[in-house]
């Protein structure tokens, strides 16, 4: 049992002013596993307080010192890696290879590459009779979600410590553990009291807390679409900034080759990584309709291939992160059904011979784009195969979605796959797969206004100064 019920404010760990606690629940036994304080907003008002004391001086920093803090956080996040990796196992049910291995990576690559980025990166420019600086933002409120516990956090944290912001993290309720202990990781590297602070607890008051904070200049947000509406219109009233990073209904696009079936195979299974968690999943499989018995046929292979169970087992997928979320899920795939969506693997319940936990079965529909189930983010392992005529027409499928964060395209032709990544209407698109920590991610449309990653990472916690005059004329 973890019990982490202190929050950390202006360098030390200390109790919530009002007790209060809650259990925080193991989804691959649906058992207790720990506790956490749950804050309030007089516990936010610390925390702010604490981060604007130490803005006065942070922001004061050179670029050195700020490197060289970030490069002492690496050896101690180095030194924990493996702790928050079983954190993250045991929080959201990332199966222990992922939790203890892509999960907490992604955290040092965030890391890392804020340290790259902090190197070279010209605070100062002169152009003509001005100076142009820039300078951190202030304050920030860094709320997250659940699903990449370490790199929603670290994708936050990291540019802003390197920008010379201050900040008060608010981590998921539903996964508490791997903040508590990257909070520790930063005590332990002596990053000065008061730039980080972090109170747990529920969304609507401590997030609230901080969107409608006066004393807190900027909000990123990485979340659901509501809650991303809720926090501007929250934040409307301070003109605080607000980044938001939200949902997504990402399209695959396979081309028309001799690769089609491997590509497939490749989609399906790549959706039901991190139980289909992914703001960027492609969950929406763009076929050629001519091909369509032969993309059944591979991805209900590739989609039954897909082992599930426990996480600390030798299983390639996990539970979901909750059983409200195992509802929703499953409200999903029987509407799919009710749809007239066809079913070519997976469906309602749970894996045979899973009687507990939040298991869901890797799910296929062949569907069209205009069902609930291509439209709205599951958020699961559920797959939905749509047919095109032809490149145009897999384009304006691709496009046809209120999101508009993520795509992918595969085939050959390297040329037809570069052509229709300039048309499709998303942050991010990857031709033939590809991982860059310098890449910046976001969305468009619905899917939110932020891009977070790599140097345009940095650019969210900067604000620009002119001084004019500063060159004679
Ligand atoms: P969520 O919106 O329910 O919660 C996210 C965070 O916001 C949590 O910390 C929550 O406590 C807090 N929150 C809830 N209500 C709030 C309020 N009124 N004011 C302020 N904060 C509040 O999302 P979730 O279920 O934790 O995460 C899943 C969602 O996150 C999916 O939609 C997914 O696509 C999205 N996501 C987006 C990205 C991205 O980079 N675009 C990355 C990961 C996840």
């Amino acid at each position: 049992m973890r019990n982490y019920t202190q929050f950390y404010i202006d360098g030390r760990f200390v109790d919530p002013i009002t007790p209060r606690t809650a259990e925080v629940i193991n989804p691959a036994t649906e058992a207790v596993s720990g506790t956490i304080s749950l804050g309030s907003p007089a516990d936010v008002d610390l925390a702010v307080a604490a981060a604007r004391k130490a803005f006065a001086s942070y922001s004061q920093t050179s670029a050195q010192e700020r490197l060289e803090l970030l490069q002492t956080i690496q050896a101690e996040y180095a030194r924990r890696e493996e702790e928050l990796g079983e954190a993250i196992m045991e929080e959201m049910g990332a199966p222990r290879p992922l939790a203890c291995g892509f999960h907490t990576m992604l955290g040092s690559g965030h890391l890392n590459t804020a340290i790259e980025v902090l190197k070279t990166f010209k605070f100062e420019e002169e152009r003509g009779v001005t100076l142009i600086r820039k300078e951190p933002i202030g304050v920030c409120g860094l709320i997250t979600p659940w699903n990449w516990p370490m790199n929603q956090t670290c994708v936050k944290i990291f540019p802003a410590l390197a920008a010379g912001c201050t900040m008060i993290l608010k981590p998921p309720q539903l996964a508490p553990y791997s903040a508590q202990i990257l909070a520790e990781i930063l005590h332990e590297s002596g990053v000065p009291a008061g730039v980080f602070n972090m109170v747990q607890g529920k969304g609507s008051e401590i997030g609230t807390a901080l969107s409608t904070h006066e004393d807190v200049d900027m909000i990123s947000f990485t979340g659901s679409e509501p809650v991303g509406v809720q926090i501007q219109k929250d934040a409307a009233d301070t003109v605080k900034r607000v980044g938001l990073e939200l949902g997504g209904k990402s399209a695959w696009i396979v081309l028309d080759d001799a690769s089609l079936a491997t590509h497939v195979a490749g989609a399906t299974a790549g959706m039901m990584g991190n139980s289909g968690q992914t703001c960027s999943a492609g969950s929406r499989l763009l076929v050629p309709n001519s091909r369509m018995e032969e993309v059944k046929k591979a991805a209900a292979e590739a989609a039954n291939a897909v082992t599930v169970g426990d996480p600390t087992g030798n299983f390639a997928m996990g539970p979901v992160v909750s059983k409200s979320q195992y509802d929703i899920i499953q409200g999903y795939i029987e509407k799919g059904l009710e749809e007239g969506a066809e079913l070519v693997a997976g469906g309602p319940g749970r894996p045979e011979g899973l009687d507990k936990g939040c298991y869901v079965k890797p799910t296929v529909f062949v569907g069209t784009n205009d069902m609930v189930i291509s439209r709205e983010e599951i958020f699961g392992p559920v797959l939905v195969i749509i047919g095109y005529d032809d490149l145009d027409h897999a384009v304006e499928i691709a496009n046809d979605s209120n999101f508009g964060l993520g795509g992918y395209v595969s085939g050959e032709d390297l040329d037809a796959c570069r052509e229709v990544s300039r048309k499709i209407r998303t942050g991010a698109i990857w031709v033939n797969g590809g991982f860059d920590f310098h890449a910046p991610f976001g969305g468009y449309k619905r899917s939110g206004n932020g891009r977070e990653w790599g140097e345009y990472g940095l650019h969210e916690y900067l604000e620009v100064k002119a001084v004019i005059g500063w060159n004679p004329a």
